[in-house]
């Protein structure tokens, strides 16, 4: 382990419940305060007009320490968070966004030009997925989609013009997970950069960069805020890359925000505890729920029976919070179902403390055409553990089961 100002901040731990806690943070903070504060400002002052030109010398000489200068460029508060998340990952550099979509996209049209192409292995993020296919050909950049697990298929895919694979690991709602290794191999076989949406996985349970990945991204709105009270993004990448990721992010300007980086450092000092706990729960109630009756099909990683189990159990250690799972019934059915559910919220998202659940197709659309469309079935659940009792989820998922 490193140690920073002589204390261990965890940075290069293989285990990730010290870095969580330090990593990132200077262990001296203004007013010896033991917490990182808000810095919450817009732009930074200075003396006078000398104090001007030596920093503008510095920064055009690509001086590595700067002080700030603008809040879109840099904020204290920001540079924390994403201190902390480079080091979970093990990258070189984060860059915290103001969502993960404008993570994604910012960095997509940093590295994509006029005439690129790029392949999505696997089932994506819908809006991802609607990036890629309707807003980067506006741009000139064009996309393939291919399986994830059939590399036979990327090879076919790749073109000279070809600059990136992605994947997402793992995947919204099947909770696909594409073997990594494979991938990145493939990708530098190829000259390519290869990139993973880890949001369900957090690098708790599965390190992208480790597996020879270039880059990572991540919902932080997800697992690593942790409270459903926030949003942002991240990506980490290596030190060239993220500089131009950097200045992307400068000319687009979706900055996560000071009070949002804020919050992001305060949930990630748990995430180790949050995700362990919900690694052991996912378990439980994956393997209930495939037991039970009233249940056609479970999709989690951890079990036996999703067809990516070797993959996940070879790169991940642990399963995550997420289980998608088919009720025997049809559209009406499985709302019935949802609705008698007392414990968790129902509701869009992931991730957080508090349990939701989601009939997938009735928030893709109340259109039967384009739910058909979208290959959501409208028996598919996705269930989202919070950190609540692994007794009182099933005891719960029972009743409703068996009205
Ligand atoms: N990636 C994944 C896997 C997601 O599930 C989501 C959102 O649900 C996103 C990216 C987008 O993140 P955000 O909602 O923070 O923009």
């Amino acid at each position: 382990m490193k140690e920073r100002n002589g204390n261990l901040n965890g940075e290069g731990s293989v285990l990730r419940g010290t870095a969580a806690v330090h990593a990132g943070e200077a262990r001296r903070k203004p007013y010896a305060a033991l917490t990182t504060p808000v810095v919450q400002t817009s732009a930074y002052t200075f003396e006078n007009t000398a104090e001007v030109m030596e920093f503008m010398k510095r920064k055009e000489a690509g001086a590595a320490e700067l002080r700030h200068e603008y809040g879109r460029y840099s904020n204290p508060t920001r540079s924390a968070a994403e201190g902390k998340l480079a080091a979970l990952e093990g990258g070189e550099r984060a860059l915290l966004f103001a969502s993960g979509m404008c993570a994604v996209t910012t960095s997509l049209l940093a590295i994509l030009g006029w005439g690129d192409h790029l392949i999505v292995a696997g089932g994506v993020y819908r809006r991802t997925r609607e990036f890629a296919e309707a807003f980067l050909p506006r741009f000139g950049v064009e996309a393939t989609f291919v399986p994830h697990d059939d590399p036979a298929s990327w090879e076919a895919a790749v073109r000279p013009a070809t600059r990136l694979i992605y994947t997402e690991a793992p995947s919204n709602p099947t909770l696909s997970v594409a073997d990594l290794d494979l991938l990145s191999a493939f990708a530098k076989k190829r000259g390519l950069l290869g990139a993973a949406d880890a949001t369900f996985a957090t690098p708790v349970n599965l390190r992208p960069l480790e597996h020879g990945l270039d880059l990572v991204f991540h919902s932080a709105t997800k697992y690593l805020g942790g409270h459903n009270d926030l949003l942002a993004g991240v990506v980490v990448a290596p030190a060239a890359l993220a500089s131009r990721l950097e200045e992307a992010q400068g000319v687009l300007g979706g900055v996560g925000s000071p009070h949002d980086a804020y919050l992001l450092l305060r949930g990630l000092k748990t995430l180790d505890l949050r995700v362990r706990r919900q690694n052991e729960t996912g378990l439980r109630v994956a393997s209930f729920l495939e037991s039970h009756p009233s249940v056609s099909r479970v999709y989690y990683p951890g079990l036996p029976s999703h067809p990516d189990h070797e993959t996940a159990r070879r790169l991940m250690t642990g399963f995550g919070g997420v289980i998608s799972f088919e009720v025997r019934g049809g559209l009406e059915w499985t709302s019935l179902f949802i609705d008698r559910l007392r414990l968790p919220y129902i509701g869009p998202t992931l991730g957080g403390v508090e349990s939701v659940v989601q009939q997938q197709a009735l928030f893709l659309s109340t259109d039967p055409e384009k739910r058909r469309r979208s290959g959501i079935a409208d028996n598919l659940v996705r269930y989202a553990l919070g950190v609540e009792d692994a007794e009182d989820i099933i005891a719960d998922l029972k009743q409703a089961l068996e009205f």
